[in-house]
Parts: structure tokens; sequence; C-alpha cells
């Protein structure tokens, strides 16, 4: 019977010229896919944001790469140098510190250059804190939109926020954890009757969730040192109306407006 998937058995060799974007795991090492491990044994080199922490990754399932570095302020450059590899035949494969590539993370350049210059670009999918912390919040999924970090900056980060909660389905952010008390104060004066859900450190030994109004996560966070990594997603306004041919959400909502746990 054909299930329309590939064994291991079956595998074909990587492509020559490929650029392969691996994901790695966002905290917990089982989360490495066989074919992330098979790709990065395979490949000629492996491109990393920070190549001492992808080294430690590398050895820890008892591998050794060439490895090169790639980051937001030599990310011009690196794409030059990776191209030319990729022309010459070589299998690239590209991973950050954690989590899938592109997302709030450098890759995206690099492969826009690749498909411009016709080259081959193939994803590896795995761990992504913004899939992990959606599917889990119990916050419509349906539709959502994803805007990672918001700026620093006062006046420019209110008046992305304010954009933001006026689009349809839950919003994902990603936040610091020096940051994200601020973020719960500034949601508790746009949209306090939201509901709210924190996804920290997922995947991690004390994953938790946080659940309830921004005014209530506030005075949680308050109670809790600084630290972890945070998926905050906000719930959809109810009255913000999404595309009418889209299927109705089935969301359980509970007639109690909050839950910390
Ligand atoms: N590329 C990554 C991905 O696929 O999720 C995201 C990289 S971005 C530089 C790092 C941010 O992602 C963190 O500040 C946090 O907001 C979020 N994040 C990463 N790992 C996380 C985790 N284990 N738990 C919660 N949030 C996480």
């Amino acid at each position: 019977m054909d299930t329309g998937l590939t064994s291991a058995a079956t595998l074909p060799p990587l492509i020559s010229g490929t650029l392969y974007l691996v994901a790695t795991p966002i905290g917990n090492l089982e989360d490495i896919t066989l074919r992330a491990l098979r790709v990065l044994r395979e490949c000629d080199v492996v491109v990393a944001e920070d190549t001492r922490h992808t080294g430690q990754l590398l050895t820890h399932f008892g591998l050794r790469k060439p490895l090169i570095s790639h980051f937001r302020f030599n990310e011009a450059r690196r794409a030059v140098e990776i191209l030319d590899r990729l022309r010459r035949g070589e299998k690239v494969a590209l991973v950050t510190d954690a989590g899938t590539p592109g997302i709030s993370d450098p890759g995206e350049r690099v492969v826009a250059d690749a498909i411009a210059a016709g080259l081959r670009v193939e994803a590896i999918p795995g761990a992504c804190a913004l899939i992990a912390g959606l599917t889990a919040s119990g916050l419509p999924s349906a539709e959502f939109h994803f805007a990672g970090f918001l700026p620093h900056k006062s006046g420019q980060r209110l008046k992305r926020l304010e954009h933001l909660v006026k689009l349809p389905g839950t919003l994902v952010l990603y936040e610091s954890p020096f940051r994200v008390e601020r973020l719960m104060e500034e949601l508790t004066r746009t949209v306090p009757s939201r509901r709210v859900v924190l996804a920290r450190e997922l995947t991690k030994k004390f994953e938790e969730w946080i659940r309830g109004t921004p005014t209530e996560l506030s005075a949680e966070l308050a109670r809790r040192p600084r630290k972890g990594e945070f998926v905050v997603l906000i719930g959809p306004d109810s009255s913000i109306t999404s595309d009418p041919t889209s299927p109705a959400l089935d969301v359980n909502e509970s007639s109690e407006s909050s839950e910390i746990i």
C-alpha cells in the first residue's frame, strides 16, 4: 500500500547543490527528527547562527562537520558564500540556535537569494515555538497571526501592538523574560478582556502554561523570577469577524473568563 510516506530504507541520498533548512530542538533534545540527523550527517557543511552552540548539538548526536557562522550581522556577506558553495554542488545544512530557521531567526535572506539564483531549497521541519505554543494553548488556531518580537521602543511598540490586536484570529508573539511583564501592562491598556496564554519554557523541564487576562498575568508574573522563554498568545476579539467564507471556529468558550495554573 502506498501511504505516501518515505521510510528510511527507501530514502534517496541528499541532493547536490541543495540548501537544507534544518529545524533543531527548542529545549528538549529528543525533538530532533531522524531526517534532521541524516541531513546533518550527510551534508558537506553546516551553516550555524552560533557555531559553538551547534558544535555542542552535533557532538551530542555523535556528529562532526565543518561549521561556518551565519548571523544577523553577517547575513548578506555569508549569503554570497553559501550560494557559491551551492553552485559548486555542495549540500549545505542551515540551522539556528533553536527551532526553525527563518522564524524570528536568520535564514530568510539566504533562502530568497538561493531561490532567485535558481538554486534548490528544502525544509527539514521540526520544532518551532510558535506552533508548539499555538497548538496547545487552547486558543483558536484556524486563523492566527504571528508577528515575532515587537519593537523595543515605546512609541513604535504601542503603534504596532494597536495594529496587531485589530487583526482577526489568535495573535502570537515572541517575548523576552525581561519585557513580558511590560507586554502584559500594554495589553491591559489595549485589550484588557482578551484571553492570554503564556507558554513558558516549552519542551523543557519547567514547561508551564499560564492563562488569564492581561491584568491577572501581570500579577502572576510579578511573583516569579524574570527568566525563561515565552510565547505569548492573545485570543481573538469576538467582535472582529474573519473572512465570512471561512468555516466557523469551534472554540470551547469557558464561562469563566480566566484560569491560572
Ligand atoms: N526559530 C525559533 C522557533 O522556531 O521558534 C525562534 C527563535 S527566536 C530568536 C527565540 C524566541 O522564541 C524566544 O525569545 C521565545 O520567545 C521563543 N522560544 C524559543 N524557544 C522557546 C521555548 N522553549 N519556550 C517558549 N518560547 C520559546
